[in-house]
């Protein structure tokens, strides 16, 4: 603390806090109009808050429809950065793949490019993208969960490294492979591995039990001249950093076992599922599950949608089930989390150790994480009204398909943004919903509260919906047009246009 003691240090934090623009203006400004009952403040990037608050945004959303997601690609790189920084200070060779599932828009293809990632493609038209887009063959991997003949052909024809998944897929590929100069580069995807006694439970890969069987009644096609095991794959559910290092460390003794066979991996890939945070505050993360609780044991008034459990039910006075929702805040996420993995341990030394002494690149690859910081989601107000019990509804010109992933609910307070500068109306409490014509279609379960009212044109932004929020779910039911991807591409004053995806 250099000579100034402590309270003087603790004051003078303070006043940091205070003064910092960001902080404050988004304390006073920005989330003061719309609040869950128990608050709940998403994590803003200042482009965000540039653009929440410029003359433009409504002129956008009147050109380009409501709802509209509004990206900024550069956060990506930022993100992407702090991961390539922990692999080097692990001397490791590394390799991003961005898993371009979690959103559809052109430009983070081009920003991670630019920046040196690779992608992961999930289907055809995400592949044929990516080369139409000039990205180099070494930097894309096949990972779909069903694989056509068509897609494998693609694969071949661009030299694309496929995750294979099963015996019938790596015999469908090897069937193209007939004419002479054919060649195929291929990961090994596994699964079924031990981790704390138990084995971790997935529908995918091969199950690293059955791996010796594989390999060899596969023999054929795997030994063939054409065919080439560049890498071992997996992707586990979830988020566990531990889980990760149980997972490389039998990929490494696999690693082995190929190399004893005569194969040439040269890359481990440990897939995506690297978490990240949306919120600012964990006690307002655990003060919303507590009241919440409170609420599904009827000792306050519901804080969801008709007592919506979010995945627990009350019994009797006791709780039972699990929370159905994303984490919305956690800690170590990100390139901590990666940190974590690549300190665990296995054969006495860390797990960055035992892949560097195998001469193995280390591969990557986050969807979500990624795209932190890098979207919002903004639709109009298009009614209120009141429930006989005292709730109001927001109608919003938008469906739930455009702010959803599987999760029960988007645990992040909405920003509203009012129209006209007005005497404040007085306050109301209610719940936002959307266009599909279904009871359950409400854009958010938690109950909100807006201390000066709501008018209609006011707009409602859903923040940080860059990861999988936007897109994975989206659907055109009642043949409504899917939402169009504004791309921010000057903060101030902002300038935007629309994704490439949007031009197709
Ligand atoms: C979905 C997926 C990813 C990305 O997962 P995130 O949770 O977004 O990081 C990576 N690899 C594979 C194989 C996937 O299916």
């Amino acid at each position: 603390m250099g000579g100034v003691d402590r309270s003087t240090f603790i004051k003078l934090e303070a006043e940091k806090l205070i003064t910092n623009p960001n902080t404050a203006s988004i304390d006073t400004g920005l989330r003061r109009n719309c609040r869950g009952l128990t608050p709940l403040d998403a994590r803003i990037e200042p482009w965000m808050q540039s653009v929440l608050e410029s003359e433009e945004l409504s002129g956008w959303v009147a050109e380009h429809g409501s709802p509209l997601n509004i990206l900024h690609a550069s956060p990506l790189a930022k993100n992407l950065a702090a991961f390539n920084r922990v692999a080097a200070d692990h001397q490791l060779d590394f390799q991003v793949f961005f898993a371009r599932k979690a959103n559809k828009c052109l430009s983070f293809v081009d920003e991670a490019t630019a920046s040196g990632a690779g992608i992961d493609v999930a289907s055809l038209a995400e592949l044929q993208q990516v080369v139409a887009n000039g990205v180099r063959r070494s930097h894309i991997i096949c990972t779909a969960a069903i694989k056509e003949e068509a897609l494998l052909a693609a694969c071949v024809q661009h030299g694309v490294t496929i995750a294979i998944d099963n015996g019938d897929e790596l015999e469908q590929l090897a069937s193209l492979l007939t004419n002479d100069s054919s060649q195929a580069s291929i990961a090994l995807r596994l699964s079924g591995f031990e981790h704390d006694g138990n084995r971790l439970h997935s529908r995918f890969g091969i199950d690293i039990g059955q791996f010796e069987d594989f390999v060899s009644r596969n023999r054929g096609a795997l030994d063939s001249p054409a065919l080439s095991i560049d890498g071992i794959h997996f992707h586990l559910d979830g988020y566990s950093a531990s889980q990760r290092v149980s997972a490389i460390s039998q990929c490494l003794g696999l690693i082995d076992r190929l190399r004893e066979l005569g194969h040439v991996p040269k890359f481990l890939d440990i897939g995506g599922g690297v978490p990240m945070s949306y919120l600012e505050d964990k006690s307002q993360w655990e003060t919303f599950w507590e009241a919440h609780r409170e609420s599904l044991l009827q000792r306050r008034d519901p804080i969801t949608y008709r007592n919506h459990g979010l995945g627990f039910t009350a019994i009797e006075e006791k709780i039972y089930g699990s929370r159905n929702c994303y984490p919305y805040y956690q800690e170590g996420v990100q390139a901590q989390w990666l940190e974590m993995v690549l300190s665990g341990r296995c054969e006495n030394k860390t797990i960055a150790t035992a892949i560097r002494e195998r001469n193995l690149q280390l591969r990557c690859e986050p969807g979500r994480s990624l795209l932190d910081g890098c979207g919002l989601t903004i639709a109009r107000v298009v009614f209120r009204k009141q429930h006989p019990n005292g709730d109001w509804f927001i109608g919003l010109a938008m469906n739930r398909t455009q702010c959803r992933t599987s999760s029960d609910d988007f645990l992040v307070d909405p920003i509203l943004i009012r129209s006209q500068v007005q005497n404040p109306a007085p306050a109301i409490e209610g719940y936002l919903v959307g266009a599909y014509c279904m009871e359950s279609e409400l854009l958010t379960l938690r109950k909100l509260r807006f201390p000066d009212g709501v008018e209609i044109g006011d707009l409602v932004a859903f923040p940080n919906t860059a990861g999988y929020l936007m897109h994975f779910l989206e659907s055109r039911s009642h043949q409504f047009p899917l939402a169009k991807n504004l791309v921010i591409t000057q903060i101030e004053p902002p300038q935007a246009t629309l994704d490439r995806i949007d031009q197709s």
